[in-house]
C-alpha cells in the first residue's frame, strides 16, 4: 500500500493553517469591504451592459438576466447549506450534533462493528446521497484548520475560534473553541463534479459561477445527509463542506486524485472540474490508499493552466515549499497558486473564473480515447510532451459560446450526463 508521503512531501515544520489567512478574508481586509460586495457591483454593471463578465457579451440584457436568474437559483441552494463551509462550522445544517436522530439511537452503535462492511455501506450511502466518487482517509490532524474564522468574507479583525481535539463524547463548541472528539479518526471524502461545459464559457463568466454554486449546493446536501446517516448508525459525524479541514490533502489521502500545478485536485474521471466534500467520523472504517496516475510528471511538462491563467496566479516554474503570499501554508512541496491574485481577478471580472479547470487536459468527457491517453500518461511519461499540442489541435480547452447553456444536454442538478458510466 503506497503511503501519502510517497505522493507528496511535507517539511517537518508544516503547521496547521488558520482560516484567517484565506484569500476571501485577506482580500476583504485589503479592500476594506466584503469581497463579495465588490464582486456583485461589477456583476450588476456587466448585466446592465448585457454581459455575463467584463468580456463576455450575450444577446441582450434579457439574456444576461437569465444567467443572473440561474446563478441566483444555484446560489440559493448553496446558501441553504451554509455557503462554502469555511467559517460556518457547527452552524445551521452543518451542525456538529444530530438533527433528526432519535435520542435512543444517538451514540449507540451496534456491537462488534465490522469496518470492512461499514466501509462498503458508507461508501454506497455517499453515492446514493449525491457524491460522484467517494474515498476514506485516515484523518491526519495536520490538515484540520487551526482555527475557524467566523467573519471570513468581511474586513475587520478576524473573529476566530480554535479547533482542538479533546476528551469529549460528542463534538462541542464553547465560547473560544470547537472541540472534536479524540476518537474521530476518519474522513469520508466525496467528489462532486462540476458541469465542465459551463466552466468553458470564460475564462470568467456567470456560467462558471452557476456550475460552481451548484456543485457547492450538491456538496452541502451530500455532506449533511451523509453525516445524518452515519449518526443514525450510532457514531459521531461532522459535515464540513470546505470548512473544518483542508479538503485537497484529505482527498489525496483518500485515493481520489493528485495535486496539479493549478493547485486543484486532479481526479482520474473528472480532472480538476470537481468540488470536494467531507464528513469526519469515529465510525471504524478502512482507509483507501493514495493513487499516482502520473499527474506530477504531466504537469511538469504541460503548464497550460499557468500560461492561460488571466491573473498570472499559477506558477510556471518548479514546485517549492514557499507560497507567494500569506494565503498559502508554507511547508508542502507543491505549485502554490496566489489566491489573492486569483480572487482579485474574479472581482474585476464580476464572475468567478475556472479557466484552470476548463483548459486542463485532464478535464474531459468519457470518450474511450481519453481513457487510453490517461493510461499512457500513467505508464509512459516520456510521451507526455505529445499530448498538450494534440489537446490544442483537437480544440480542447477552447472557450464556448455562452448560448450553449440553453441548448446543451443536461442532467438533473446540472450534472454532466456524458461523464457518468
Ligand atoms: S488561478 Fe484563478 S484566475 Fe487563474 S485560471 Fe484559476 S481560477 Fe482563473
Ligand atoms: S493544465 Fe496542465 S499543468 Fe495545469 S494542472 Fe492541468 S495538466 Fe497540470
Amino acid at each position: 500500500m503506497r503511503g501519502a508521503e510517497e505522493i507528496y512531501s511535507c517539511r517537518e515544520d508544516l503547521g496547521r493553517f488558520s482560516q484567517r489567512f484565506l484569500a476571501f478574508k485577506r482580500v476583504s481586509e485589503e479592500l476594506g469591504k466584503p469581497w463579495f460586495e465588490a464582486w456583485i457591483e461589477r456583476l450588476m454593471a456587466n448585466y446592465l451592459e448585457g454581459k455575463i463578465a467584463t468580456r463576455i457579451p450575450v444577446r441582450d440584457r434579457t439574456e444576461a438576466r437569465a444567467f443572473l436568474a440561474l446563478w441566483n437559483g444555484a446560489s440559493t441552494w448553496n446558501r441553504l447549506t451554509e455557503p462554502y463551509g469555511e467559517g460556518h462550522e457547527n452552524q445551521g445544517f452543518l451542525s456538529w450534533k444530530p438533527i433528526n436522530v432519535p435520542p435512543n439511537l444517538r451514540l449507540k452503535p451496534e456491537p462488534n462493528p465490522d469496518p470492512v462492511d461499514l466501509t462498503k455501506k458508507v461508501k454506497q450511502m455517499a453515492i446514493f446521497l449525491g457524491a460522484n466518487r467517494v474515498g476514506i482517509a485516515e484523518l491526519n490532524r495536520k490538515w484540520v484548520y487551526e482555527e475557524t474564522c467566523r467573519n471570513i468574507y468581511d474586513p475587520g479583525p478576524p473573529q476566530t475560534k480554535r479547533i482542538v481535539f479533546g476528551d469529549v463524547e460528542e463534538p462541542q463548541e464553547t465560547e473560544t473553541e470547537l472541540v472534536i472528539p479524540q476518537g474521530i479518526r476518519y474522513a469520508v471524502v466525496t467528489i462532486i463534479d462540476l458541469n465542465r461545459i459551463l466552466t468553458q464559457v470564460g475564462p470568467a463568466s456567470l456560467s462558471t459561477s452557476i456550475a460552481t454554486n451548484m456543485a457547492y449546493a450538491r456538496m452541502g446536501i451530500t455532506d449533511i445527509a451523509l453525516a445524518e446517516a452515519i449518526r443514525m448508525m450510532g457514531y459521531n459525524a461532522i459535515p464540513c463542506k470546505n470548512g473544518t479541514a483542508l479538503s485537497i490533502p484529505l482527498a489525496i489521502d483518500a485515493g481520489l486524485g493528485q495535486l496539479g500545478r493549478n493547485g486543484l485536485l486532479i481526479t482520474p474521471d473528472y480532472g480538476p472540474a470537481v468540488r470536494i466534500g467531507k464528513v469526519l467520523t469515529d465510525m471504524p472504517l478502512v482507509p483507501d490508499s493514495p493513487i499516482d496516475f502520473g499527474v506530477t510528471e504531466f504537469c511538469n511538462t504541460c503548464k497550460k493552466c499557468a500560461e492561460l491563467c488571466p491573473a498570472g496566479a499559477i506558477p510556471k516554474g518548479e514546485r517549492t515549499f514557499e507560497p507567494p503570499s500569506e494565503t498559502g501554508n508554507p511547508g508542502a512541496l507543491k505549485w502554490y497558486v496566489d489566491g489573492k491574485r486569483c480572487l482579485r481577478y474574479w472581482i474585476a471580472a464580476g464572475a468567478s473564473c475556472a479557466s484552470c479547470q476548463a483548459v486542463c487536459p485532464f478535464t474531459k468527457g468519457s470518450f474511450w480515447g481519453h481513457r487510453v491517453i490517461r493510461g499512457l500518461i500513467k505508464h509512459a511519461p516520456l510521451l507526455n510532451p505529445l499530448w498538450v499540442p494534440l489537446d490544442d489541435l483537437f480544440g480542447y480547452g477552447r472557450m464556448r459560446d455562452p448560448e450553449i447553456l440553453w441548448d446543451m444536454k443536461m442532467g438533473p442538478f446540472g450534472i454532466d450526463p456524458s461523464k457518468e458510466d
